[in-house]
């Protein structure tokens, strides 16, 4: 059969790695994994799914691609930047050109308590490609109640740092850590560091490394280290991962263990025993648009890009607090706000533009538009904005009241005044 001919082609030097095979290689064309985050470790680690043939891949990411970006998000491109494009949206449209073989799932959204469980809903592993603790422990603790192992990875500088995390093995990242508090850590960033791409590839080819161990029913040959490596002045350090914590209630011993033995037992290949992968069809990717008309997962439910506002579930209510809706993003001067989902990008548009902003970017996904005093406000079709350079909380606030509020909206509906 040609199609089959294909995949063997394709996948030849990978089957023919031994610890992989012919088994393992069916095996990942079974596999669904989620990536959270689309930046140089994301996107980097989405690519490697790809190429290395996962069957269905989730992708998430927030953000959308700038120039400062290139130097190290190497799936991305200057028409990328220039576009303005959402990371998700510009990942998925290059992976789908790598390969028609996966089925590539890809949300713009910020990954929250509201959205977490239902991405990692039916995936068998997922891919720390954040930026950021809060959403890592976030990822961790769904990782660790629903028994779906976690490939922890951060970069700074030149130095990064890894662990495969195995509900029922190891501790949570939780515990790992000893943050208790999501968010409140000063721990260096690329924004106060800075970062250089070998050390993101360094990072992401250890995960991703570590994934296709566990995807392919290696488990011996797992790691079971927490690692870390400098790629500029060369050193690796490795420590054995500690065990369950027993009084933690999310790796501790209780559902999550039973949930993770359930887990650990369909990587072992007791699940995955069928060896007919022929009749499968991998090559159905979610469309272009990210509409997904008819969604066939939880996530797609929960989070498809559709416009319409019966899908943009991943909102604040608007009865929060203004305060509450502002959110620093990864210490990099942006702030991260929900708008009202109702009022549509074009709408968003015409106030903006009577309120005397500059439209840099304007595409069907988000609207980019630089206020009179020169700070940029992006708005993302499911409702969410961001305000960069305002320096300030106060100022953010400030120009959220000044563009944002339905303060602006009233003023852009009166007639102007004239003498
Ligand atoms: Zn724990």
């Amino acid at each position: 059969m040609r199609k089959e001919a294909e995949e063997q082609e394709r996948y030849s030097r990978q089957i023919r790695f031994a610890p992989i095979g012919a088994q393992g290689q069916r095996r990942l064309g079974e596999a669904s994994v989620l990536v959270v985050g689309a930046g140089a470790l994301g996107a980097s680690l989405a690519q490697h799914m790809v190429r290395a043939g996962v069957g269905r891949l989730r992708l998430v990411d927030r953000d959308y691609v700038e120039l400062s970006n290139l130097h190290r998000q190497t799936l991305y491109d200057e028409e990328d930047a220039a576009e303005a494009l959402p990371k998700a949206v510009a990942a998925a449209a290059k992976l789908r050109r790598v390969s028609d073989r996966a089925r590539i799932e890809a949300f713009v959204a910020d990954v929250d308590r509201r959205n977490a469980e239902s991405l990692a809903a039916d995936v068998d592993l997922v891919l720390d490609g954040t930026d950021n603790t809060a959403t890592r422990l976030l990822l961790s603790d769904v990782c660790f109640g629903r028994g779906i192992p976690l490939v922890y990875g951060g970069v700074a500088g030149s130095e990064g740092m890894t662990a495969l995390l195995v509900p029922g093995e190891h501790c949570c990242l939780r515990c790992l850590l000893g943050a208790d508090e999501p968010g409140g850590d000063g721990a260096p960033t690329c924004d106060t560091l800075g970062v250089i791409s070998p050390a993101v590839e360094m990072v992401a080819a250890l995960q991703a490394a570590e994934a296709l161990k566990a995807l392919t029913g290696n488990r011996s040959a797992l790691r079971g280290t927490w690692l870390t490596v400098d790629a500029w002045h060369f050193a690796v350090k490795e420590w054995k991962l500690p065990p369950p914590v027993e009084a933690c209630p999310n790796c501790g011993w209780g559902e999550s263990a039973a949930a993770a033995s359930r887990e650990l037992a369909k990587h072992e290949g007791f699940v995955h025993a069928e060896d007919d992968l022929s009749g499968e069809d991998h090559g159905d990717t979610a469309d272009e648009d990210l509409s997904g008309d008819e969604p066939e997962s939880e996530a797609e439910d929960a989070l498809s890009g559709d416009d319409s506002e019966a899908e943009t579930e991943n909102t604040l209510s608007s009865d929060d607090s203004e305060a509450e809706k502002l959110v620093v993003l990864c210490g990099r001067d942006t702030f991260q706000l929900m708008l009202k989902p109702s009022v549509s990008l074009g709408e968003w548009r015409r106030r903006l533009a009577e309120a005397g902003c500059a439209i840099t970017a304007d595409n069907r996904y988000l609207l980019r538009a630089s206020t009179v005093e020169g700070e940029r406000i992006v708005i993302f079709a499911e409702g969410r904005a961001l305000i960069q350079g305002a320096g300030e909380a106060e100022r953010a606030l400030d120009i959220y009241r000044h563009y944002l509020s339905d303060e602006t909206r009233r003023r852009a509906d009166e007639p102007s005044v004239g003498f």
